[in-house]
């Protein structure tokens, strides 16, 4: 299976010290050792135009971000979000990424690019995964936050609905809740959004109960410390299987953020690559059922340099129709606790059943 490709490691985006550095990116050449590399198709990334960028943010909010950046470098929220000279191009090459795989996984050409290359003989890539940074998710339509200056996945997706795209759902493993995404398409019917993410962490948000005018279609799934891929496998099982057969979408966009991962120096939601591998392939699966296969993964946090390139290695293995990652990664050392009272809440919250694990087969349910 073929799998489309763009990369936007804003080199020039950087402050040292700073977690969201261009250092992220620095293990990423050793993809080129993964024995399925020849399968990723890598396509030409055109910056995104403001015109593009405005149908998500509001354009003060655009005409500050650039001005900042011309003047920076400056922090602009205690994340600390931050500014440099260059930042600003950086934020539209990686929505230009997106976009770019947005379009080539729709089938519609660009108004400025040519048509991506079709491997020859093969069916068309219905699978992308956008290696992009800065981040996205917390950014909202009127400000930039928590690392993120452009919310790269809320373009690609309003791009897509502005083709023709009816429903689209998004699906945000990140382990901080994207409070951007969120507000962005918080009244839009067309478009359902699920988020795991450390229950406490930044920036706050994302309790089960959090969004009661939109259950079915906004769901939060915060977790404990520690939750291990043991969360990641039964959330799958138990919301997003019989979330998206309920909703119905034409695409899945998924925010794929890896500091969930048990080393990373942010958080501690105790998942390791395969943990991500196996949602990966949960994911595809979930996208080939109900999306005709379009599914569309986009970077967001991760800011271990080897752990992060280890998380992309597993999640390309899955797209690739791997049986198992090619790199194996460290297991979790940590104990994980008895989710499944948890998700059963939200569960019931959301009306989802039927569920898959949470049955008598499977034992009471205790903590949660
Ligand atoms: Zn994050």
């Amino acid at each position: 299976m073929p799998v489309l490709m763009t990369l936007a490691p804003a080199i020039r985006h950087t402050l040292q010290g700073h977690p969201e550095n261009a250092g992220r990116f620095s293990r990423m050449g050793r993809l080129e050792e993964l024995p399925f590399y020849s399968q990723l198709t890598w396509l030409p990334v055109t910056p995104a135009t403001p015109a593009e960028v405005s149908r998500t943010h509001a354009p003060a909010m655009l005409e500050s971000l650039r001005e900042a950046s011309q003047a920076g470098p400056v922090e602009i929220d205690p994340a600390p979000t931050y500014l440099v000279p260059g930042s600003w191009e950086a934020a539209l090459d990686a929505a230009g990424a997106a976009l770019t795989l947005t379009r080539a996984i729709r089938h519609t050409p660009s108004p400025l690019t040519e048509t991506p290359p079709r491997p020859g003989g093969e069916s068309p890539a219905t699978r992308g995964f956008a290696l992009i940074r800065p981040p996205g998710h917390h950014a909202g339509r009127a400000r930039p936050m928590g690392f993120c200056l452009l919310n790269n996945l809320a373009i690609a997706v309003n791009e897509a609905l502005s083709q023709g795209l009816s429903r689209a759902a998004i699906i945000d493993f990140d382990g901080h809740h994207g409070n951007g995404t969120e507000e962005l398409f918080w009244k839009d019917e067309r478009v359902g959004y699920f988020s795991s993410h450390q229950e406490g962490a930044y920036p706050g948000s994302g309790s089960i109960e959090e969004a009661p005018h939109a259950r079915q279609r906004i769901i939060h799934c915060p977790l404990p410390p520690r939750a291990g891929d043991q969360a990641l496998s039964r959330m799958a099982g138990d919301l997003l299987h019989p979330w998206l057969e309920r909703f119905q979408p034409e695409m899945l966009f998924i925010s794929a953020g890896f500091d969930g991962h048990w080393a990373d120096p942010l958080l501690s939601l105790g998942f390791t690559s395969q943990g991500f591998f196996e949602l990966a392939r949960e994911l595809i699966a979930m996208a080939d059922r109900w999306c005709q296969g379009r599914i569309l993964f986009i970077l967001e946090g991760g800011y271990s340099p080897p752990i992060l390139a280890e998380c992309v290695a597993a999640t390309l293995a899955a797209l690739a129709s791997l049986d198992q990652p090619a790199w194996p990664g460290q297991p979790s050392p940590y104990p994980e606790p008895d989710i499944r009272s948890r998700l059963a809440r939200v569960n019931a919250y959301h009306r989802l059943s039927p569920p898959s694990s949470l049955d008598a087969a499977n034992g009471p349910a205790k903590a949660g």
